[in-house]
């Protein structure tokens, strides 16, 4: 294994083995009470996910430090298994996530929430709210954001269905005018529902089919377009703010592991795109985001997500500085 201490408090090691597990009964802030491991449990067909081993590591490692924990996840927002308790509790059976494995309860949320104002009103996961919250995330690529890491984990599953749509809502374009239909928007829609009408001179998403990632307003040279509330970085960051604002205590684990194109949710079969890097935790959400982007870059030599996904995880580490959720380092971590 190979270990390291970074800036911010960030600690890296390629392998989840009892050294690391040792650092991080040192580093991490809690003692003696409730945790909440919040984490993505993943779908049946997609293999790339934090598997139940990995994650009954921190369930021992916390039982180890006196704490009591549970592991936590909100239901899902469009079709599938996962919108509902029952069919979440489902799918997190089939893959290992049970009492009995885990050895700690498995609570799933659904509507129950404490609100937070900002650009929209957060709806923050009432099971989460007064507690102290282990995030321990699988970090992959995300046609929304470029990579889908902690700020994703939290900033949407941490949230109700509710503010999980507003937010992909809040980030579609509307038109304002002045397109001179160069095609940039066209060229940089990740799932390619941006169209131009020739005719009438001016963009036309499929806003039905349309995530809300806010690319199109982002690359755009003319400022055609703008988002319907702000940008999905924007409000992906301040819901995350406002999902940590309702814990007592909160430390972040990133895997650089298994790391496909797109995220834990698709179900299907995905093949990992990069090779696999290690494990990166720390208190400060943007530190350790920003260390997790460094080393993808550094590790490719390019910005791999970016190229796959036509946006750049830069996008994220603007929006989350802008509303204040941690330090920015300059320079590499
Ligand atoms: S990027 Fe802007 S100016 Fe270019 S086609 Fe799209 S909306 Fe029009
Ligand atoms: S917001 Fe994203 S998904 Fe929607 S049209 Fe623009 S680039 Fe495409």
């Amino acid at each position: 294994m190979f270990f390291n201490f970074m800036k911010n408090g960030v600690v890296f090691s390629t392998a989840l083995d009892d050294n690391f597990l040792e650092v991080l009964s040192g580093e991490m802030p809690f003692k003696n009470e409730v945790v909440a491991i919040k984490l993505h449990m993943g779908e049946p067909r997609n293999r790339n996910h934090l598997k139940a081993e990995e994650v009954k590591r921190f369930v021992d490692l916390l039982k180890r430090m006196g704490c009591k924990p549970f592991l936590f996840d909100t239901t899902v927002s469009y079709a599938g298994k996962r919108n509902s308790v029952e069919g979440y509790f489902e799918v997190a059976a089939v893959n290992g996530f049970t009492d009995a494995f885990m050895e700690c309860p498995i609570v799933i949320g659904d509507e129950e929430h404490e609100a937070v104002k900002g650009r929209l009103e957060y709806r923050v996961a009432k099971k989460l709210c007064g507690v102290s919250v282990l995030v321990l995330t699988h970090v992959k690529g995300h046609p929304c954001s470029g990579i889908g890491a902690a700020i994703k984990n939290l900033g949407m599953g941490a949230m109700t269905k509710k503010t999980k749509s507003e937010i992909h809502e809040g980030g579609k374009p509307v038109y304002v005018g002045g397109c001179e239909v160069c095609g940039v928007c066209v060229e940089n829609c990740p799932i390619g529902v941006m169209k131009l009408d020739e005719d009438e001179k001016r963009p036309k998403p499929s806003l039905t089919d349309c995530l809300g990632c806010s690319n199109c307003t982002i690359v755009c040279p003319r400022g055609a377009l703008k988002p319907r509330v702000a940008a999905f970085d924007f409000l992906l960051a301040e819901a995350a703010k406002a999902a940590i604002s309702k814990f007592k205590k909160v430390y972040f684990v990133n895997f650089l592991q298994r790391m496909t194109r797109f995220c834990d949710c698709f179900d299907e079969p995905l093949e990992p795109v990069i090779a696999d890097i290690g494990i990166l935790a720390g208190g400060d959400i943007l530190a350790v985001e920003k260390a997790t982007h460094d080393l993808i870059v550094k590790k490719e030599g390019r910005d791999v997500f970016k190229e796959l996904n036509k946006k750049s995880f830069r996008e994220q580490l603007k929006a989350a500085e802008q509303v204040f959720l941690g330090k920015r380092n300059d320079g590499e971590t």
